[in-house]
């Protein structure tokens, strides 16, 4: 895996240079360098890096291409889009959305009422809102009022009770009346592990017999003009086109047929989300088999072809890409606290004036492993171990022998497996499962990777410093939650390897990339740990600044959010220290102070790093 896979899954937003990884924008600063710069402020723990930046290029992105397909394909209609909320909802994050995409009238899509209030906050006036989901009347009131407000909104019904409602609220208010869009349910469905949002027994959608009742129902209560758009999403993370085309010649279709039916007001196919971000590492396994180009142009070639057929005007066409917006946009700095096995370091080797001869030969073996011979001499390796440790239990050879045989041979077996880590025999792979170091990082994957926990999710980590020596260790690596969960193992078809650093004599942090989308909402407070602290990195010409500081919450809220009553707690701590006995005024005093220090900080640990 060389770089990391950062040509795979980087889009070039990042490049390792002097030993660092860095943006790629600007005065590229090192990811190490703005890490170490929070960290003077005595900030410890994991924290997330935000950079506005990547948000602007992936919106720039989108409408680029699209831009570029209509006018190649001289399709007639015009492209819109909108940020699901539900991928991130953080402040930082929408309002780098907002702003970076106000100049294309990027609107915001909510699923919630709660994301419909933010979306109505924080959505500027021009462009779009969209809504998706299941909405009571209380929900369908709230599109109403936005309406009102003078937004330009699109309530997508999920079901023809939502559009009942929709035609009861409109007789009883003189509330402006939102447009309407129906959301289509497909035969076709999605690809990839998120696809269960298409085909037949989708939890979402109109069947056709519904689609004809609702444009009936529309007609009868007059409202046949509020009738825009055509909606489907059929599932996150497409990892092929192919169900995308389907789906996208049976909506046109029913876009086509509708029109015939005299629904004459609508303008617009929305094709939802789903365009994929590459999250792998190694060469063999890419997650999608299509490129932002061939996607837009597809989705513009084929509407065309389908309006041209029947004589139908083109409609413009919204997207709902989320995850393709946001994921690259944040980075999780994790530091690392310990290796597990820091005692085989070579440094440790401990040699006498004369040596047992078997000691001698692993040192030779160890100082001539080359490529060509390291399998035979990892078997000499092997071989003089066992005797070694016969030696030992016989008495012969004595603790500090030992201790050097296990780390030359330690040593041998690393060599061995770098050696050959492009082409690792079977005998190789085991050893390497076997002799993996564990890296603790002071992170919770609960909180911060949810979707690795819950889906397999994989996503690029690779340390941001150290980067001009080679890793030689396979790694696996371990949060600080005390759940067994909580490991991202070392798999062999996909290695990662990490460098052997001492973590008592310099930093090592690992950064997680691509993690902007959807997994800090989805975070939980497993142990309690909660949402790392957060930085906005604003990138300029020749400087950068760091904004938007928001700390990871401090222990006390965190049990006050689940319903305890902060104060008896702390009350209760102080009372049962101050009225214990055996130590000295002063030593209490002090003591009680440290106590109220730590309460009124995060959960991370805050040993060296
Ligand atoms: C979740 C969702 C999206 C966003 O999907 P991405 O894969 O993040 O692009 C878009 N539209 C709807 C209706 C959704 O539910």
């Amino acid at each position: 895996m060389k770089n990391f896979g950062l040509d795979i899954w980087a889009n070039k937003n990042f490049i390792i240079e002097d030993g660092e990884i860095k943006l790629n924008y600007k005065c590229m600063p090192s990811l190490l360098e703005i890490t170490n710069k929070i960290r003077a402020n005595d900030v410890k723990g994991p924290m997330i890096l935000r950079f506005p930046h990547l948000v602007k290029r992936q919106i720039k992105t989108l409408y680029n291409y699209f831009e570029k397909a209509i006018e190649e394909n001289k399709y007639q209609g015009s492209f819109h889009a909108v940020f699901p909320l539900k991928v991130n909802q953080f402040p930082a994050v929408v309002e780098a959305v907002t702003i970076q995409g106000e100049k294309y009238n990027y609107g915001l899509e909510a699923g919630s009422k709660a994301e419909l209030i933010l979306a109505m906050s924080k959505t500027p006036k021009g462009a779009y809102i969209t809504v998706n989901g299941f909405k009571d009347e209380e929900m369908l009131t709230l599109g109403f009022i936005a309406a009102q407000s003078g937004h330009k909104i699109i309530i997508t019904i999920e079901g023809l009770n939502e559009l009942e409602t929709i035609i009861d609220v409109a007789s009883k208010c003189t509330l402006a009346v939102p447009d309407i869009g129906i959301r289509v349910r497909l035969h076709s469905a999605g690809s990839g592990i998120w696809a269960k949002s298409g085909g037949m027994d989708a939890k979402f959608g109109l069947t056709s017999t519904e689609i004809i009742e609702a444009i009936n129902l529309l007609k009868n209560a007059n409202l046949l003009d509020k009738l825009k758009m055509i909606h489907f999403h059929i599932g996150s993370q497409m990892s092929d086109i192919a169900p995308l085309k389907k789906a996208l010649r049976e909506a046109g279709n029913i876009y086509a047929e509708l029109k015939k039916m005299g629904a004459d007001s609508l303008s617009s196919i929305n094709i939802g989300g789903g365009l994929a971000v590459e999250y792998d590492q190694h060469e063999q396994s890419h997650a999608r088999n299509y490129s932002i180009d061939e996607f837009s142009s597809s989705v513009v070639f084929l509407l065309g072809e389908i309006m041209d057929a029947k004589n139908v005007t083109h409609p413009d066409i919204f997207t709902e890409s989320g995850r393709f917006i946001v994921a690259s946009h944040a980075v999780l700095i994790a530091p690392v606290l310990e290796l597990f096995s820091q005692d085989y370091q070579e440094k440790l080797l401990n040699f006498k004036e004369s040596n047992p001869p078997l000691i001698e030969e692993l040192i030779e073996l160890n100082k001539l492993l080359n490529n060509a011979n390291c399998i035979e001499y990892l078997h000499d390796a092997l071989d003089h171990i066992e005797s070694l440790f016969t030696l030992f239990d016989l008495g012969y050879i004595d603790l500090q022998d030992r201790s050097n045989a296990e780390i030359l041979v330690h040593n041998i077996i690393k060599k061995a497996l770098y050696l050959k880590s492009a082409n690792p025999t079977n005998e190789l792979e085991q050893l390497q499962i076997k002799l993996q170091e564990r890296y603790l990082i002071n992170a919770s994957v609960f909180q911060s990777l949810p979707d690795y926990w819950g889906l397999g999710q994989h996503f690029p980590v690779m340390p941001i410093n150290h980067l001009n020596t080679t890793p030689l260790r396979a790694a696996s690596l371990w949060d600080i939650t005390c759940d067994s969960d909580g490991e991202i193992g070392f798999n062999p078809q996909k290695p990662l390897y990490l460098h052997d650093v001492n973590i008592d004599e310099e930093d090592y942090f690992l950064g997680f990339f691509n993690v902007g989308a959807y997994q800090e909402t989805l975070g939980m407070n497993h142990n309690l740990f909660t949402h790392p602290n957060e930085y906005t990195i604003k990138i300029n010409d020749t400087s950068y600044e760091i904004i938007n500081a928001i700390e990871s919450k401090n222990i006390l809220d965190i049990l006050e959010s689940l319903g305890y009553d902060k104060d008896h707690i702390l009350d209760k701590l102080k009372s049962d220290l101050s009225t214990s006995y055996f130590i000295t005024e002063k030593e209490k005093n002090d003591t009680l102070a440290k106590l109220e220090t730590f309460i009124y900080q995060n959960g991370y640990l805050r040993t060296t790093n």
